[in-house]
């Protein structure tokens, strides 16, 4: 339905520029106010993701960064500059998530609007962490009830933009926002699930700080908040111990992660006669391959939470919240 929708409006487009090439319509202002999807462009596909759902059809919108890519990492490339210097409307995520571009942004800043969406969070909302001084910790879709606050964000920056459209944003905002709060439910009650000793979860880098508060886990990053710093073999060594210590029987990769790190963890747990599987790869900072449920962010969290449950001994639906994860996802 959403795609014929969209297939539908592109031809309508399509019809109208041409018509709009013969007769010069194209060259007022006003008629490609009026007709144009309004063009955006997101850092991350989260963000990417709650444009497209507020706007639908209303909107053009561009993710820079797609399935595996470290946001931790990623510079601009010249087409990106391209697409943000002509873009009615630029959303980043700030908090020092991109912290490659954040120069650019700030160069950036005075040229229209461009706006870190995850900035506006009460800071009592926001965690900080050891090795991150004067920072918060950037992860925060980890957890959709906090998620839903950069929603909101979204949807006040594109009411601001075209109050025309205004109705169709909130509405839109309105159902969305309400699906986050069922997603938070069934992340709740299947982690629930998962026996008290075994709510450990150990992945490749800090991204689930806001997971663990919000669920009772206890999260260890190989790597610290930013997968720019480099695990020694000291850290690795110091987790093999946590490991065996702890009895911990499942670990996780990540898929914007290198598993390096993993498997030397994994090789020295074995070395001491623990052996530890991979309970999955979890979408930590990027979503799943573009077109698929799990690139969407209802999908990616609704994967995340599935897999870390089945993994730590819950009994909950391997098809996930809807019953439509991809068998082995
Ligand atoms: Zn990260």
């Amino acid at each position: 339905m959403t795609h014929e929708k969209t297939a539908e409006s592109v031809t309508r487009r399509s019809l109208l520029a041409g018509i709009g090439a013969l007769t010069l319509l194209s060259s007022s202002p006003a008629f490609a106010q009026a007709n144009d999807p309004i063009s955006i462009v997101a850092t991350t596909g989260m963000i990417a993701d709650a444009a497209r759902r507020l706007g639908e059809d209303l909107v053009s919108v561009r993710a820079l960064m797609g399935a595996g890519v470290d946001p931790h990492a990623y510079r601009q490339t010249r087409s990106d500059i391209v697409a943000m210097t002509r873009a009615d409307l630029v959303l980043w995520h700030g908090l020092y998530l991109e912290a490659q571009m954040e120069r650019f942004f700030e160069d950036l800043s005075g040229k229209g609007r461009v706006v870190p969406v995850a900035e506006g969070l009460p800071r009592d909302a926001l965690l900080s962490h050891e090795d991150y001084a004067g920072r918060y910790d950037p992860h925060v879709w980890m957890d959709p009830l906090l998620w839903r606050e950069v929603v909101s964000a979204v949807a006040t920056e594109m009411n601001a933009l075209r109050p025309d459209h205004a109705a169709v944003f909130l509405a839109n905002a309105d159902a969305y926002l309400t699906e986050l709060d069922d997603l938070a439910e069934y992340a709740a009650s299947s982690l629930s699930k998962v026996p008290e000793k075994k709510r450990v979860l150990l992945t490749a880098h800090d991204a689930f700080s806001y997971f663990g508060k919000a669920y009772g886990f206890d999260v260890i990053g190989i790597q610290g908040i930013s997968t720019e710093s480099e695990a020694g073999l000291n850290r690795i060594s110091e987790l093999v111990d946590v490991l065996v210590a702890r009895d911990i029987g499942a670990v996780f990769v990540e898929t914007s992660v290198s598993d390096r790190n993993m498997r030397a963890l994994i090789e020295g747990a074995a070395a001491q006669g623990h052996n530890v599987f991979i309970g999955g790869a979890l979408f930590s900072d990027a979503m799943g391959p573009e077109g698929t449920y799990e690139g969407t962010y209802l999908g990616m969290i609704d994967h995340n939470v599935t897999t870390i449950a089945r993994a730590l001994g819950a009994d909950v639906p391997e098809g996930g919240r809807l019953g439509k994860l991809s068998a082995g996802s």
